[in-house]
């Protein structure tokens, strides 16, 4: 008898490093990027049941609870491939800041993938999944994969990197809204300075070189959301002046994301943070590894 309900853990991502190397001629942006998954997580609950429908619950107002909710395309992916008869009811607790950069809603579509492998017993390995993956949107082979990343291509390659030294890591999201799209499509790449030096941090992370790492966090997609939203640099100004080694927006924004010695460190300026009011959602999170990986059927 299978079970007819599964409870899964979302993780939301970093970009430790995002490079854009051009444009191509399919308007998609070739990018170079490091990925890092984090501690904070949407909570998934995925319930069977006999109506035949996909329903869509989630305990915030602003995501939407229908066919738009990326978790829904990711269970009809996998019903109308698999010819499921029966039905799916999907409970979204979202802690990840929505819209902001951290593939919140690419995570939730990963687990449902997931999650759905396992209830129906369908048998795709993480390879597969992956596959499948990469139809909902480009970062959902990573939220499958998870742990740290080069991403390459339109972000569909992956190469796992040695995992990121741990260390507590403060998250701000202010309430500003970015489109992901008007990002990209205002970057003026030949006007881009300084391009993250990846290479330097792959080599930091193989020496497990916290500072090494943290010195060469860089996102050329700040050039554009900075720069329309002045409140990112000022986050990211308090951060520093409050210990942070070292910090930068994930994506392409708002978020705000600082890596820290330590945990009380991370508290003070998250506090500090909040007192001038630039940040409602706040959260001191840490480096998340999956270790093996996901347990999936082979
Ligand atoms: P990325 O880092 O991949 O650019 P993001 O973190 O900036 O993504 P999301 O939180 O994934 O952005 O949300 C982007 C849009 O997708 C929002 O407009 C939201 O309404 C919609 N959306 C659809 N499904 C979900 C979901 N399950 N969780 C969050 N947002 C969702």
């Amino acid at each position: 008898m299978l079970d007819d309900r599964i409870f899964l853990k979302a993780y939301g991502k970093i970009n430790l490093a995002l490079d854009v190397l051009r444009k191509r001629e399919d308007g998609y942006h070739e990018v170079r990027m490091i990925m890092q998954t984090v501690s904070l997580y949407d909570g998934i609950e995925i319930i069977r049941n006999s109506t035949g429908q996909i329903e869509i619950e989630s305990n915030v107002f602003y995501v939407p609870n229908n066919e738009n909710n990326i978790a829904y395309k990711a269970a009809k992916l996998l019903i109308e491939e698999f010819d499921i008869k029966e039905g799916v009811h999907i409970y979204i607790k979202k802690f990840i800041p929505v819209s902001g950069g951290m593939a919140g809603g690419s995570t939730d579509a990963a687990s449902v993938l997931f999650g759905m492998n396992k209830l129906f017993n369908l048998g795709l390995n993480l390879r597969e999944l992956m596959e499948r993956g990469v139809k909902l949107g480009a970062d959902v082979p990573y939220c499958l994969m998870r742990g740290t990343a080069l991403s390459e291509g339109i972000g569909e390659k992956l190469t796992r990197l040695p995992d990121m030294v741990k260390c507590p890591i403060l998250i701000a999201k202010p309430p500003i809204s970015v489109s992901t799209r008007f990002v990209y499509e205002h970057l003026k790449l030949d006007e881009v300075k300084q391009h993250p030096d990846i290479d330097g941090m792959i080599e930091a992370l193989k020496n497990r070189d916290l500072g090494g790492i943290a010195s060469r966090l860089g996102n050329v997609l700040e050039t554009v959301t900075i720069e329309q939203y002045p409140r990112i640099q000022e986050i990211k100004e308090v951060m520093l002046e409050n210990h942070a080694i070292n910090a930068i927006m994930s994506g392409s924004g708002p978020t705000v994301f600082g890596l820290f010695e330590t945990s009380e460190e991370a508290y003070i300026a998250k506090e500090k943070l909040k007192e001038l009011n630039y940040a409602k959602q706040l959260f001191v999170t840490d480096v998340f590894l999956p270790g093996a990986g996901r347990k999936t059927t082979q």
